[in-house]
Formats: structure tokens, sequence, C-alpha cells
């Protein structure tokens, strides 16, 4: 695309994004050098870009986007199952992960305080289209439900391009803003907040987000902060589960939580997905305090373990979606989603599958139950780990299809810079759950709904996708 821009126009193009993004806080911290810590150094940087939006088939975005209520509905249904979720993860060999289940253990035993949940969860998913006996569809990569990150920088370069489309005449050169759709992911996600919040239902409550310390993508967290006030007129505050765990109290009678006068309605974690925010028991201590209180958790422990990897997979197995879908075309749509996920587990490990991943490695993606990105293993280390690792070592591990879509040609701006890449992407779409399981003869969905999307874009040579990890930049999709 962009056939026609000059050079010199795509410089112009540039400069405007740059300033657009450091004038509307499209911006985030810059990973701080030796020398910059000594001298308490701050440095804000543009979060990198593609100039220009991508270009995706209408009907696989809304395919997509479609199937936002779907999973909604699935990791309620399977968070509900504590059995399903204790026996499908007790034999992943992984410290983390047997942790998040204690705590699901150990609240379940004492009873759950709180039957109203929020979820604000982002399904991931990447195009397949190198298998020329098929249509190009897209298949899922992974589910996320907690922590979901990025959404009030995904507005703004939705922003950003409408801007540079309309400012600059690209409409001319097939950039039709009739399709690039809106995106109100920021507005969404805090609307789900101000929900949950309306539904604890005490005056003087405030959200709290539960925070990792030296946080480098603040402004997209401070940005549904800010909306949150400008909005509804909540108050947000933010605290790491180290200062939660000196600091909080739950109340004996009433469960609820208080921290430094504070009465919290919802609990929301925009940290706790990594065993990095957890490097000592303090941090679990916190934990489970919140996960024993009555303040709305978004997620739940239980709604927090059907985003672990093993899920996924087990989900994938005959016979098993069948269990919490019962709708024909839901569960048809969510089936169609799926790609070939294998178990590496000592129980039930595919050997005829490891055998083809050894042969084959680049058609594999071996992962862990990890999030935040830079944890899986690809190419040749497939074949090297299968046969290098001990039984109790592969069971942290699934096994899954690669998916493979052919790279295009973008421009985009990073650290000030334009570059010509060549470029895949992968497209995440929001959404937002709430439920009440107080009362069991009543319905127990409050608000299931697409809150929205993202589009990060990768070179095509680097694996993945992560903006925070350094990988990947953001986008949006103009659709033919
Ligand atoms: P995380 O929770 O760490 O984000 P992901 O499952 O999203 O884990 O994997 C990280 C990245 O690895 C993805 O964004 C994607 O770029 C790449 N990836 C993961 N699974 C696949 C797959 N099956 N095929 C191709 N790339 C994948
Ligand atoms: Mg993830
Ligand atoms: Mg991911």
């Amino acid at each position: 695309m962009f056939k026609n821009i000059s050079k010199e126009k795509l410089n112009e193009l540039k400069e405007q994004g740059i300033d657009w993004a450091f004038g509307n806080g499209f911006t985030m911290i810059k990973r701080p050098t030796e020398e910059e810590v000594k001298k308490d150094i701050v440095t804000i940087t543009h979060v990198p870009f593609s100039l220009y939006p991508s270009a995706m088939n209408k009907k696989l975005f809304e395919e997509a986007v479609n199937l936002s209520q779907d999973y909604n509905i699935l990791v309620h249904n399977v968070s509900k199952d504590f059995d399903f979720l204790q026996n499908t993860l007790k034999d992943v060999q992984d410290d983390f992960t047997q942790k998040l289940l204690e705590i699901h253990r150990q609240v379940n035993k004492e009873g759950i305080k709180q039957k109203k949940s929020l979820g604000v969860f982002r399904s991931d998913y990447m195009l397949h289209d190198s298998d020329k006996t098929q249509e190009p569809r897209i298949y899922q990569v992974e589910l996320n439900t907690i922590s979901s990150s990025l959404a009030v920088l995904s507005t703004k370069i939705f922003e950003l391009h409408k801007h540079l489309i309309g400012r600059n005449d690209l409409n001319k050169e097939g950039y039709n803003l009739e399709n690039h759709p809106d995106n109100k992911s920021s507005y969404e996600i805090v609307e789900g907040l101000a929900t949950a919040h309306q539904l604890y239902n005490k005056a003087d409550s405030v959200v709290m987000m539960i925070i990792q310390d030296g946080e480098k993508n603040i402004f997209d967290q401070k940005g549904l902060e800010w909306i949150l006030w400008d909005k509804y007129k909540i108050k947000l505050i933010r605290r790491t589960l180290k200062e939660i765990n000196e600091r909080a109290v739950v109340n004996n009678s009433d469960f609820t939580l208080s921290i430094d006068g504070y009465e919290i309605s919802v609990s929301y974690y925009r940290s706790g997905y990594t065993p990095n925010d957890y490097p000592s028991e303090v941090e679990w201590s916190g934990r489970l305090l919140v996960e024993r209180s009555s303040s709305i958790k978004c997620p739940t422990i239980a709604h927090h373990l059907v985003g672990v990897k093993k899920i996924q997979q087990v989900l994938a197995k005959p016979g098993v979606l069948e269990k919490f879908i019962t709708n024909k075309e839901s569960f048809d749509r969510l089936k169609r989603s799926f790609t070939g996920l294998y178990s590496l587990s000592k129980e039930d490990i595919d050997q005829e599958v490891v055998k083809k991943a050894i042969a084959n490695p680049n058609l594999y993606v071996m992962k862990p139950q990890r999030e935040g990105g830079g944890n899986n293993i690809y190419n040749e280390d497939v074949a090297k780990e299968l046969q290098s690792m001990t039984p109790d070592q592969l069971s942290s591990y699934i096994l899954m299809d690669k998916i493979v879509s052919t790279s295009f040609k973008t421009h985009v701006v990073r650290d000030r810079q334009l570059l010509e890449i060549d470029a895949l992407y992968e497209l995440g779409i929001y959404s937002v759950f709430i439920s009440d399981e107080s009362d069991n003869s009543k319905d127990q969905v409050v608000v299931n709904k697409n809150a929205g999307i993202l589009l990060r874009t990768k070179t095509s040579h680097s694996n993945e996708v992560g903006v925070a990890a350094g990988f990947g930049l953001l986008d949006s999709p103009i659709l033919y």
C-alpha cells in the first residue's frame, strides 16, 4: 500500500505522528540505563506505531469480534467448575501455577465472600493463510483473563490514524475512513470498572488497581484512572501487592477490604500474572488477602486460572468444550477458532505429535504457563527442548501448531525513526463480563459484551508481538 506516497510525505507523516503521540499521551516510560538510574532520570518515549492502518479482511475481523461473548461465557462456565480447574492443573509442574491453585482451594474451602465478579478479558488471534488447501482463517493465540493491557493506547492509535488520514487526504490513497473501525476500548473497560463499582454499592468506596513497582506502561493505566474519574467520579488508587500485605485489612465480620482509610469496591489486577510479581511470600500473602475479601475481583482467582495455557489446550481436546458450551452455534464458532494444541504432560503426552515436532520444529510453538511475552520456545529450540527436557519439565509446557501468515510491507515509527518493515499482525479483542452468582435462580450474567480491539504488528522475523516486552508496535486495521 501507499505506492503513491513520496519519501518526503512519509517523513512528514512521521513528524506529525510523533508530535501527536507526545501531545496526546501516546507514550510510555523508557527502560532506564544504569547511568539514568543513578541520576534518577526518567525518559518518556512515544509508543512505537505504524504510520497508517494495515489491511484486514472484514469477514475475519468480524468473526473475531463476534467471538467475544462466546469466550466470556466459556471462561465463566469453566471458572465455576472447581474440580475441572484443580484436576486439569494439578500435574502442571510449575510452582507459580501451583500457588494459584492453592489459593483457589483455600478460598473455596472458606467460602467465596463476593459472588459478583468482573472480567476484563482479551482474546488474541493471528491470521493463518499459509495453508493453500484452505481459505485464510483466524486462530486464537491465547486468552488473557488477567491484566489485559493496552486498551487506552489502542484507543489512541485509532485516533492517531484517523487524524493522519484525514489531515493528509490519505482517503485518496485508498484509506477510506468508512472502513476504519472506531475503537473505544479504554471507555468500554472503564465502563466495566464503573458498573462493577456501582454493583458493590458503597458510598466512598474506591477502585484499587494492583500494580507493579516501576511500571513502564504507566500512561495506559493512568488513562483508565482519569476516564473513571472524569466520566463517573469514581476514585482509583494504586497499590502493590507488597503494600497490600503491609497495610490492607479484611474486616472479620463483613470481609470488606480496606487500605489507608479507603474501602475497596473493585480489586483490579494489573500485576500478579507473573512469578516476577511475587519475589517473596509477602506478595502471595497480599494476593490471598485480596482473594479472601468481599471486594469485587477483576479477575477472581478462578477466572485467572481459566486463562492458563494448559486450560486452553485441554479445552481443545475432543469432548471437553461440550461440557461447558451447550449452545450449538456458539460451540461451532469457538471450536473453529482453536488451532492444534497438544499435551506435553507426563500422563497423556502425545508421542506421535512430539515425533512430528522434532522432525518439523518450525511448525510448532512450545508454551509454558506464563504471561507477558518472551517465554515461548520456537524453531530448532523446539526440537532441542523436546529431546532434552525431563518428563517433569515438559509437563509445564504445552505444544501448539504455529499460526503462519504472509508478511506485508508497512512503515513504522520506533524511537523517532521511520522504518520500512516486513510485518505480521495479531488482533486482540477485549471483552467485559460481569456476573452475580448470589441468587442461583436468576440469570447470573449482568454484562457480556465486546469491549474494543487491539492490533499489534511486529517484524515478520520476530517471534513475538509484545509491545511492553519491546517486540511489537501498535497499529489499527482498515477493512476490505
Ligand atoms: P503471552 O501470554 O506471553 O502473551 P502468547 O501465547 O500470546 O503468550 O505468546 C506470545 C507471542 O508468541 C504471541 O503474541 C505470538 O506472537 C507468539 N505466538 C504464540 N503462540 C503462537 C502460535 N501458535 N503461532 C505463532 N505465534 C505464536
Ligand atoms: Mg497472555
Ligand atoms: Mg499474548
